[in-house]
């Protein structure tokens, strides 16, 4: 659950579609599975767990999320989020520079999971259904249940997505293995795009850095340029993510951040 860093309200937000100002602002991924969302998403209060309106506003922004449909499915079935649930916008819900408290593993039958470190990322992980939702059940009403099952509600595509995105980020790290010089430059930009187009940040960080160990990889294909420094309280206001795929990302997750374990 890539960590969120909210850059501050823009008034010519306030005419346009929720969900596409919480992409704008934070990347056009699921706030909790991370997911890419390139033509819908749908808006969350993470506050008090509601859907808001159409039209963005300044009061519901500090907690304006975007989620997938399986995402937002399992939030509304939960109802608002409990307190120990992690938000991606206030809690450091994934770090290299520290233990995380959500990492992903893949297992030996190559499936990729959320795995819950302790009591709060458990609830979170329960909260979203981050490792899937169970097929639902066609239920008495449904008279075809093979055109059922070729409905876009039946089959969860989490985890399988993330499982793509895996192997493409295993694959990218190969390559970075074995190069150098300009090529890896020019690697670096391509692992960037893909990553962007598969979204599931976190699992791109997680084998980077499994396979790497080296920080700068990290920073370069998976944020925006840091901010320069400004005086005055807007000194780590993040960018909208609409002049990066990654911005509004915190950047105290990298390993050697400040605080960090190195
Ligand atoms: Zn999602």
């Amino acid at each position: 659950m890539r960590p969120l860093s909210r850059p501050p309200w823009r008034p010519r937000w306030a005419e346009r579609d929720a969900s596409e100002v919480a992409r704008y602002g934070l990347g056009s991924f699921c706030a909790a599975c991370e997911m890419p969302l390139p033509q819908e998403a749908v808006a969350w209060h993470a506050g008090d767990g509601y859907f808001p309106g159409r039209r963005a506003t300044i009061v519901e922004w500090p907690e304006l999320l975007a989620l997938c449909r399986r995402c937002a499915h399992a939030a509304h079935e939960h109802g608002p989020p409990p307190p120990e649930a992690l938000l991606p916008h206030r809690d450091l819900t994934f770090t290299l520079a520290a233990p995380s408290p959500l990492r992903y593993a893949r297992d030996d039958d190559g499936r990729v999971s959320v795995v819950a470190q302790d009591g709060r990322a458990s609830v979170t992980v329960g909260y979203f259904a981050l490792n899937g939702l169970l097929p639902r059940d066609p239920g008495p009403e449904v008279d075809d249940v093979e055109a059922f099952r070729l409905t876009v509600d039946y089959v969860d595509p989490r985890p399988g997505l993330r499982e793509q995105a895996w192997k493409q980020a295993e694959y990218y790290a190969g390559e970075m293995r074995r190069s150098d010089g300009e090529e890896r430059g020019r690697l670096l930009a391509t692992i960037h795009l893909v990553a962007a187009n598969t979204g599931f940040w976190s699992v791109w960080a997680t084998v980077l850095w499994q396979s790497l160990q080296d920080a700068d990889v990290l920073e370069t294909a998976l944020l925006p340029p840091a901010a320069p420094l400004r005086a005055g309280a807007d000194a780590v206001a993040a960018e909208p993510a609409g002049h990066h795929a990654f911005g509004g990302t915190r950047r105290d997750w990298l390993p050697g951040a400040a605080g960090g374990e190195g």
